[in-house]
Order: C-alpha cells, then sequence, then structure tokens
C-alpha cells in the first residue's frame, strides 16, 4: 500500500511525524492533520467498501460498519 511505503520511509529517515498529525486514518493507519483532511482523505482513498462490512448472515456489503450494525439489529434482530 502506498501509504505504508511512505510511513516505511519517514520512519527509515527518523523524519518526526508532522507536528498536529493526530487524526489518524482507521482504514489504513494514515496520518491527517485536520478532521476535514482525513474526511477527505477517506472520501478519496477509501470509497470502496470496507471488507469487513458485510453482512454474514444475507452477504450484503455495506459502506460503514456502522450501516452494517443497523441493517442487523433491523433485519436479523431474531437471529444470532
Ligand atoms: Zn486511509
Ligand atoms: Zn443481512
Amino acid at each position: 500500500m502506498q501509504d505504508n511505503s511512505v510511513n516505511r520511509i519517514a520512519r527509515r529517515l527518523s523524519i518526526p511525524l508532522p507536528v498536529g498529525a493526530t487524526h489518524r486514518c482507521d482504514v489504513c493507519g494514515k496520518l491527517l492533520s485536520t478532521k476535514l483532511t482525513l474526511k477527505r482523505h477517506k472520501e478519496q482513498q477509501h470509497l470502496q467498501p470496507l471488507n469487513n462490512a458485510v453482512c454474514n448472515l444475507c452477504q450484503k456489503v455495506f459502506r460503514t460498519l456502522n450501516s452494517l450494525n443497523n441493517h442487523r439489529s433491523i433485519y436479523h434482530r431474531r437471529q444470532k
């Protein structure tokens, strides 16, 4: 993944993380400086549904874990 290679290079060169880069992408681990850039990064880099946001009961794919959980609570309430 390209973000990982950037991180690896930064680590090898002992470049400190940018000050204020405290918003970590929970998908790829990339650090962004603001909530807005994190949001933009996610929209641009992670538009595809998460691999794990798939209902294991009906195989429906969701864009977020939240919507998957929501779906489960609505459609599979009585099933395990
Ligand atoms: Zn990311
Ligand atoms: Zn389902």
